[in-house]
């Protein structure tokens, strides 16, 4: 089953886990509407909005990375099911949480997301940008390695709540591709790396796009006054939403989870979750050369798996039959099979750190080893079971 990740990110208090409702509400619409080959009905006036847990005042209510407790399967255009899993995230650079650890969940999120959703207030401010400058730069260490897979990140897109400055860009995504555009252009008197975020974004994302959402209404800004139903939103809010959500999350535009080129499985999401959880510490900003690091060592696990699986398919055919095989021509086997499976661990994509790629190296071949001394007690048990069927047949004859 492929995976399709959606993360949103974004200061806390801003209306993310109040956003990643509606995309449940289409979502479960939308697949209920496949299931039963009905048309699509979705944000009616009677709804009431439920799922992730949003909340007024000042106290943080999301801490860490949260996903929806099940992934929505959708048929996507082409007719493939897709697990869609929706990922909330702690509230980035709140006054709660270390500089550090934000960065760290924000970069976490944006890797291992198909799509992550930056949601600011009113405008994209220059630390907005700042943040964005580790995946320039891992953006510009991962197209320099010897083999590269076209752009390391999938889509960024911008959700700017509250805008204000409706009469010089109209709501939506073409107003907010304009937006963008201004925002992201240089000038003399930035500072470098911003500057470097400005030019390089593009380069390194496959997609960016800039949504501008208008105020929600009183009923839901306001302390403690909203319920979740869907009337008391304010009528435009409404209306951009049921454009927004169906162009980020319809059949036509969801867009699978891809990792060195591939499209992800759900268990491989588990593994890649571990990897690069493991490669940030947590405490510490995470290094470009970590994450690239983390890619790697997923590029060789599945190398190693592949050559592994090779070798002992190798090893079934060359030693399939009752009869035992003398220690000579079995180990003659095992050196053919061997040295393929070290031929297919060597031709995978080569990145990151040379250290990282001879541990795993070494890995395969203790696995190899451990499975030669498997096929040498196989070999073995047929000595006796040559025997008895030996003897089987030499009883047989006396009998007969
Ligand atoms: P999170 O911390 O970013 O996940 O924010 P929440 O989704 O918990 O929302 C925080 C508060 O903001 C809640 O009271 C929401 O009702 C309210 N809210 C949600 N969306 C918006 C919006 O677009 N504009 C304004 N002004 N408030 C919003
Ligand atoms: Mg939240």
């Amino acid at each position: 089953m492929i995976v399709v990740i959606i993360s949103v990110a974004g200061a806390f208090r801003k209306g993310k886990s109040f956003l990643l409702n509606f995309f449940l509400e289409y979502l479960y619409n939308l697949h209920k509407s496949q299931q039963s080959d009905s048309s699509l009905e979705w944000l009616t006036d009677d709804c009431q909005l439920h799922g992730f847990h949003w909340r007024a005042g000042v106290k943080r209510d999301t801490v860490g990375i949260w996903l929806w407790g099940e992934p929505i399967m959708i048929e996507s255009v082409t007719g493939e099911m897709f697990a869609v899993l929706l990922m909330d995230t702690q509230g980035t650079f709140d006054n709660n949480s270390t500089y550090q650890q934000c960065m760290t969940v924000f970069a976490l999120s944006t890797i291992v997301s198909s799509v992550q959703i930056y949601n600011v207030v009113d405008n994209i401010q220059e630390d907005a940008l700042q943040h964005l400058s580790l995946f320039v730069e891992y953006g510009r260490m991962a197209m320099e390695q010897p083999h590269n897979f076209g752009k390391p990140f999938q889509q960024l897109v911008f959700c700017v709540r509250d805008f204000k400055n409706q009469e010089e860009y109209e709501f939506g995504e073409n107003g907010g591709t304009d937006f963008l555009d201004n925002i992201l252009q240089t000038n003399p008197e930035q500072p470098e790396e911003i500057k470097a975020v400005r030019e390089l974004l593009r380069e390194y994302f496959e997609d960016i796009q800039c949504y501008l959402l208008p105020h929600p209404g009183y009923k839901v800004a306001e302390r403690q006054s909203f319920r979740g139903h869907v009337k008391d939103l304010r009528p435009l809010f409404r209306e951009e939403l049921k454009k927004m959500v169906p162009n980020l999350l319809g059949p036509h535009n969801l867009k699978p989870k891809i990792v060195n080129g591939k499209t992800v499985t759900c268990r491989k999401m588990i593994q890649y979750f571990k990897e690069y959880a493991a490669s940030f510490d947590g405490e510490t900003l995470p290094q470009p050369q970590s994450i690239l690091n983390a890619n790697a060592k997923l590029i060789c696990i599945e190398a190693a798996h592949e050559a592994k699986v090779n070798y002992c398919r190798g090893m079934d055919r060359s030693t399939y039959g009752t009869r035992m095989m003398s220690e000579k021509k079995l180990l003659e086997a095992h050196i053919k099979h061997g040295i393929t499976a070290l031929n297919i661990y060597d031709k995978c994509p080569k990145i990151g750190s040379k250290e990282v790629r001879s541990l795993l190296l070494e890995k395969l071949q203790e696995d190899i080893n451990a499975e030669l001394e498997r096929y040498k007690r196989l070999n073995e048990a047929k000595r006796v079971t040559g025997c008895a069927s030996a003897m089987l047949a030499c009883g047989d004859s006396v009998f007969l």
